[in-house]
């Protein structure tokens, strides 16, 4: 059994930024499982430029979100940007003002980068100073012992073994979920744990059907399946096209989910390329600012034979970020005590959909603020820690390779750009007998075994997430359905494991 007084679920920027502060203080442990989608961000949101300000970017955030964000977590959000630029190092042009680019969906030029891998940079710069211990374990269960949680049982691919891990508190930063999706922009180390340990700990979950899909996925060649292409280059030029190379959108001024459902729908007329996408062209876009602002795209696409000066990109809408999870206040405190949680894990920020740049700022801000509540936490907690059992054990091996593949698929089909309450409904039935399969398996004592564990969380995840996608019978950003019923009534979809569903109604 380990013990620490933190533990931090998740190495991606929202759980380094959390362990800097705690580590400061408390004895903290980091575990992970790979680095998340933290090293692919490009720029963050920061309201720099001399027409922005704090309340141009609340606006901007709360429309993109089609007023569904939570909105004093969007002013928390907005009001901690600024002070990131004293901060870190971003881009500026010879004149010294700052190199921005501007993200669907907002009014201004926004995203501050530094040279075009700002997660990567930031990354390397908190792990300089890092003060923490990072081990290499998948957590697949929280603690909870007298009303709070106290540590998480977690697995070590090393030694084929489960461990036990006691703490004080922990701070759950692991990511999205994305990664459950056969297409996907995510890495394989992103899937449902996050939200199916935090549900069965007792957390309050929100938003769950908001999935927001990047509308520029790569569908070939092979080599960079999924990788996502940015949107800011629709600004500068960048066109689409369909199977037959003719145009089909106007692109200025929409958001992604917009740019999605378009492109989808392009697809399904019987437009599409030959894999089954669109063309995403850029050949128009000057190449000097091809080459100053997106020299990354450039290079992937070059290191691959194509020249996207002179080739266009065949690319598909494919699960990017999600929006929904587990419910936060300002201070990231969760509904469970003993457990913060912050970064794309979380839900309520982003609303409906999610402005371009927001989520890798939600970590710096949020993973700064977890770790101060998780501090003030810790100071204030003078009871005695709950003491959990050792339940340490080798892992039992289990043939679910097929039920995780067709969980897997269910999401494909069941959450895609455009939904209906049959597939919906189907998906729903598989997975209760998906789930029903894995039972065997998931003893709560004795021998654990991994690969079930891991298709039962994920299967968990996408079942939460089909039961609010039903739940919500008209279309709003993210959620699309063609089957819609059009309410005027706005309302917020809230899951608990004890309450179940609850509806609860905006006035806005
Ligand atoms: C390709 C790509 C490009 C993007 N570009 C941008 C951008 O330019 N701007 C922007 O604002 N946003 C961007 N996003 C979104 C943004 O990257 C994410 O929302 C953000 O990085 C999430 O950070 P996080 O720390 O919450 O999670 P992540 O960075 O995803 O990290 C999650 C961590 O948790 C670990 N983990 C997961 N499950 C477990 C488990 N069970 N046990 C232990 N560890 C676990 C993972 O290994 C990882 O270390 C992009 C996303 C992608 C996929």
């Amino acid at each position: 059994m380990i013990r620490t007084d933190a533990l931090v679920i998740g190495g991606g920027l929202s759980g380094l930024r959390c362990a800097e502060i705690l580590s400061e203080k408390y004895n903290t442990l980091v575990i992970s499982d790979g680095y998340g989608a933290s090293p692919y961000i490009h720029g963050i949101c920061i309201p720099l430029s001399d027409e922005d300000s704090v309340e141009c970017f609340i606006g901007d955030t709360m429309k993109s979100g089609k007023y569904q964000s939570d909105r004093a977590l969007v002013r928390t959000l907005c009001e901690g940007a600024q002070a990131l630029a004293g901060e870190f190092e971003f881009d500026r042009r010879e004149d010294g003002s700052y190199d921005l680019l501007r993200p669907l969906g907002s009014s201004v030029a926004r995203v501050a980068s530094i040279h075009e891998h700002t997660g990567s940079h930031v990354m390397a710069d908190i792990g300089k100073r890092n003060r923490f211990e990072m081990k290499k374990l998948r957590a697949l269960r929280l603690l909870v012992k007298e009303g709070r949680v106290c540590g998480a049982l977690c697995y070590d691919r090393e030694t084929e073994s489960f461990v036990t891990i006691s703490a004080r508190c922990v701070c759950l930063a692991t990511g999205g979920f994305g990664g459950i999706f056969p297409f996907s922009t995510n890495s394989s180390d992103i899937g449902g744990d996050g939200i199916a340990m935090a549900y069965l700990a007792g957390a309050a979950l929100r938003d769950m059907e908001f999935i927001q899909y990047e509308p520029t996925a790569a569908l070939s060649p092979a080599a960079l399946l999924g990788k996502g292409v940015i949107t800011t280059m629709l600004y500068e030029g960048a066109t689409f096209r369909n199977g037959k190379g003719q145009p089909f959108l106007k692109a200025e001024r929409v958001d992604k989910d917009v740019l999605s459902k378009a492109i989808y729908r392009e697809i399904l007329r019987g437009e599409a390329t030959e894999n089954g996408g669109v063309f995403y062209d850029a050949t128009a876009v000057p190449r000097d600012i091809l080459m100053q602002k997106y020299k990354s795209y450039y290079e992937r696409y070059l290191n691959v034979g194509i020249d996207i000066t002179r080739e266009m990109m065949e690319v598909a809408p494919a699960p990017h970020t999600t929006l929904g999870g587990v419910v936060i206040d300002t201070t990231c405190q969760t509904t469970v005590s003993g457990l913060f949680a912050m970064g794309e894990v979380t839900g309520g920020l982003h609303g409906a959909n999610r402005l371009g740049g927001n989520a890798g700022l939600e970590t710096l801000v949020f993973g700064k603020i977890a770790g101060e509540s998780a501090v003030a936490f810790l100071d204030a907690d003078t009871a005695p820690l709950p003491q959990v059992a050792d339940i340490s054990c080798k892992n039992q091996p289990c043939d679910c390779a097929q039920i995780h593949t067709r969980v897997r698929k269910i999401a494909q089909n069941a959450l895609g750009v455009i939904r209906n309450g049959e597939k919906l409904s189907r998906g729903k039935e598989e997975l209760l007998s998906l789930i029903e399969a894995l039972a065997p398996y998931l003893a709560e004592s004795g021998c654990y075994a991994f690969d079930a564990m891991r298709a039962y969380n994920d299967a968990l995840t996408i079942l939460l997430t089909i039961e609010s996608a039903l739940a919500r019978k008209s279309s709003l950003g993210a959620h699309e359905r063609d089957d819609a019923i059009h309410e005027d009534e706005r309302y917020t979809l809230y899951l608990a494991r004890e309450q179940g569903l609850k509806k609860e109604i905006l006035y806005e």
